[in-house]
């Protein structure tokens, strides 16, 4: 015989219902079929019961929910003909249930005893709908009330068989009796002795499923959920998460016990006893092979198993230096818990003497915080003690594998990529068995904890990266489209995933969770809501996903000053905008402190030169001993070609107005041409070669006349270069009489800094620089005499945005 259950989804709807037909009637053996209530009923039962017990009315509209389900899956299941019957039925059930609600709102509470009066009407009544259902398509099929076989001692709402040898006799003295091929019952609940309903707890119907195979040595247990098998971790939070084919019992049941919800976890030790293989199955995807779960121990060498995690915990801690040679404190203290039949997930491994802490489900927090106080009211009055401490919103969450206990290092691991990720843990257990390490962390942190552990012990060291971009202008749109070029290569090549989660310009913003298409973001981004920086910053913090990378491509100022928002959260920044790191020298050490502190990267590669490796080359030069002893460049992309263009035979003027159409200067070329935009970049070369500078100590003589430098707006600034053309002219001639070529130069020696306009003699290495181009000297104790020299375009948006990126993938390398 075999037995098989299906879980709420699984029969939620006629439409479900009629493929757990399908999967039934293609099996050829003697069937027990166990259900559960129809999908979300037992939530509804026991909401309406809490109701009822409020006195409030609205437990009438949750009943006539529970009714409407119920009729009108009948209706859509089973044929008109056969239909009165089974209506006539259950509406008479359903009677009872309005009844005993309709008690619970009258009295104004709810006993134990009742709720489970109340909440066993959902496997009731699902078990014989789908048996009669089975009977109309002509399936040799029986209905049996379980509560006749299973029986239980009367802890309501968590009742434990109260006696196998009787329950296991009831079960096998049914099924040798009966002829039926196919018997449906409803899991979840039972009976006591004295034949009150009880039932088994929460995703109990399992347990029922496994105490029906271990009584009659069933060949397998198929547990039919809505999920292909139990997976590495919890798929509904770990998008990557894979079925585990074969898992040992301890395994399953460690993982199950430490949330993984697949699977009740009392469900293991009945059939573990009699060697039944249990079989995890899809109802949704019948064909997937899903998880068996037998007595072998796992041998495929995979250390981690699974990680699961508890949701909903809180820690309870007494402690007092009193408590050092008071004898028995230990024992009281989980006496009183367990008397208050409060079960504790996990007890730390405190090494003093001066505190006791455990782990326990928040919903008995209140009841266990009373009878420990109560418990130790003497000691607490004399002071030995403190009152309980208790700490909310917590969560656990758990390696597991046969193996673990033999491999060293994995903690480590676990811990460095928590730590890495900024999950704070509050405490640390190893359990007993050796088969998990467990550890308490922010609810909150849940999602991000589970997603960098599955990263780190399954993903053969995938790293995903979720971006958070601001500003998909000329440079944006051009990162958007070479990401959405090198996605493929980096995830096969360097295993980064790299994703795009939000993304912003100064009208809409847009997220979505599981990546924007970037076939399409002009379009979704169009349709986002209106574009706020803090409303930004708050979605991409709540998100809390794992190595989260804020990117602005903006010249705002207003941007810029959110960058310490984002790093304090341990999310990292890249951004081709200057302000920031040539502002203030206390604001950009503070950033670069928070970037170190919260473990989240800063960089801005683009800020000198583009996309060539400026600043990185002077990180690797300066982090592997070398010292900066000179810095010589030409760091303006459109002051170069200025001084490339012009001569002679053109105008200034009109020089300068070909770069600005050409998209070479600043909006406002003025920028370029006072020099300031090289100041903040030599700036930050200094600061960046461990110089503390301002923008103030730069020396820059411009060489625009005073009255051009004091237009305030383009038409003027302009004019003023027609008006003094001929100085212009004066500075190309002295230049070209000593057979040299202007540039403007930026240099930093000694610890000052100055930019200018220079004469570059020919032979130099500036004298043959085309077009836009930069070029940096980096003059250092290693290359004293010959540069090291970083020669290429230095503006453009697509050279810019694959410095950008480079950034991106520097982070990914981390
Ligand atoms: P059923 O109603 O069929 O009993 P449950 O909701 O009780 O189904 O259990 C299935 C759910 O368990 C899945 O939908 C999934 O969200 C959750 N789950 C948690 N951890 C795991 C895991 N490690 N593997 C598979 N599912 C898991
Ligand atoms: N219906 C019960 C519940 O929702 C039991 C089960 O589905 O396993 O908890
Ligand atoms: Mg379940």
């Amino acid at each position: 015989m075999k037995v098989l259950k299906f879980g709420g989804t699984s029969v939620a709807n006629a439409k479900n219902i009629g493929l757990v037909k399908n999967i039934v009637k293609n099996n050829k053996n003697k069937t027990a079929v166990v259900v559960s209530a129809f999908g979300g009923v037992t939530d509804l039962l026991l909401n309406a019961a809490k109701q009822a017990s409020l006195h409030k009315k609205e437990y009438k509209k949750t009943f006539l929910e529970i009714e409407e389900r119920h009729i009108s899956t009948i209706k859509e299941l089973i044929p008109v003909a056969n239909q009165s019957k089974v209506l006539s039925k259950v509406k008479s059930e359903l009677n009872i249930l309005e009844t005993l609600l309709e008690g619970a709102f009258f009295i104004g509470e709810i006993t134990p005893k009742l709720s489970d009066k109340i909440v066993s009407y959902g496997e009731l009544l699902s078990s014989y709908i789908i048996s009669e259902y089975f009977i109309a398509e002509g399936l040799n099929a029986n209905y049996k009330d379980s509560r006749d076989l299973l029986k239980t001692n009367t802890n309501y709402g968590k009742a434990a068989i109260y006696s196998f040898n009787e329950t296991n006799m009831l079960i096998k003295d049914f099924f040798s009796k009966n002829k039926s091929k196919i018997t449906v019952l409803g899991g979840f609940i039972a009976s006591s002795i004295k034949g009150d309903s009880t039932t088994l707890g929460r995703g109990g119907s399992d347990y029922t499923a496994a105490i029906i195979a271990a009584a009659i040595d069933a060949e397998n247990l198929e547990i039919w959920t809505d999920v292909s098998g139990m997976f590495t971790a919890n798929p509904k939070l770990v998008k990557q998460a894979k079925a585990i084919e074969d898992i040992s019992y301890q395994e399953a049941m460690e993982l199950s016990h430490f949330g993984a919800k697949v699977l009740y976890p009392p469900t293991i030790q009945p059939v573990l006893s009699k060697g039944i293989t249990i079989t995890i199955k899809n109802t949704f995807d019948p064909d997937s092979k899903g998880t068996t779960i037998t007595k072998n121990l796992n041998k495929n060498g995979k250390t981690v198993r699974g990680i699961s995690h508890i949701d909903n915990i809180s820690l309870i801690s007494l402690e007092g230096s009193g408590m050092v040679g008071i004898p028995g404190i230990s024992k009281r203290f989980f006496e009183v818990l367990s008397i208050a039949q409060i079960s504790i997930v996990l007890i730390t491994q405190a090494s003093s003497e001066h505190s006791i802490c455990v782990a326990i489900n928040a919903d008995d927090v209140l009841v266990a915080e009373e009878a420990i106080n109560n418990e130790f009211e003497y000691e607490i009055s004399l002071k030995k003690i403190k009152p309980v401490l208790v700490e909310s919103n917590l969560a656990i969450i758990a390696l597991v594998g046969d193996h673990m206990k033999n491999h060293q290092g994995l903690s480590g691991k676990m811990f460095s990529t928590l730590g890495k990720n900024n999950v704070n843990i509050r405490v640390i257990a190893q359990g007993s068995s050796e088969r998990n390490i467990s550890a308490v962390i922010d609810k909150t942190d849940v999602k991000k904890a589970l997603n960098s552990l599955h990263e780190k012990f399954f993903e053969e060291n995938t790293k995903q990266l979720n971006l958070f971009i601001m500003g998909v202008g000329n440079v944006g749109s051009k990162l958007l489209h070479q990401i959405k070029q090198q996605k493929k290569y980096l995830k096969e090549n360097l295993k980064l995933n790299v994703r795009v989660i939000g993304i912003s310009n100064s009208r809409t913003m847009f997220f979505d969770e599981d990546g924007i298409s970037l076939k399409n973001w002009e379009t979704l981004l169009s349709s986002g809501e209106k574009a706020n920086k803090e409303a930004f910053f708050d979605k991409v913090n709540s998100l809390n996903y794992r190595n989260s990378i804020f990117v602005d491509n903006t010249a705002s100022d207003v941007v810029s000053n959110t960058y310490a928002d984002y790093l304090s959260n341990s999310i990292s920044v890249v951004t081709c905008n200057k302000i920031a790191c040539s502002s203030q020298y206390t604001n950009y050490s503070k950033l670069k402190y928070l970037a170190q502190k919260y473990n989240a990267p800063f960089l801005f590669e683009t800020n000198v030169g583009a996309g060539l490796p400026i600043i990185d080359t002077l990180k690797h030069l300066i982090a592997s001993g070398d010292k900066i002893l000179k810095i010589q460049a030409v760091l303006s992309g459109s002051l170069n070609f200025v001084f490339n263009n012009f001569n002679n035979q053109t105008t200034f003027h009109d020089v300068v107005k070909q770069a600005q159409e050409e998209g070479y200067t600043e909006p406002d070329p003025k920028i370029d041409l006072s020099g300031i935009d090289v100041a903040r970049k030599i700036l930050i070369l200094a600061r960046e070669s461990g110089y503390k500078l301002d923008i103030d100590e730069i020396k820059n003589k411009p060489f625009l006349p005073l009255e051009s430098l004091n237009t305030t707006n383009n038409d003027d600034f302009f004019a003023s270069l027609i008006k003094h053309e001929a100085s212009f002219q004066d500075m190309y001639k002295a230049a070209a009489e000593k057979d040299s070529k202007l540039k403007y130069v930026a240099q930093f020696e000694d610890g000052k800094a100055s930019v200018g306009l220079q004469h570059i003699p020919k032979g130099h290495d500036f004298y043959n620089l085309e077009g836009s181009d930069n070029i940096v000297l980096f003059f250092t104790e290693r290359y004293p005499n010959q540069p090291m020299i970083i020669k290429g375009a230095g503006a453009g948006a697509d050279v810019t945005a694959s410095g950008i990126f480079a950034d991106i993938v520097r982070i990914g390398n981390f």
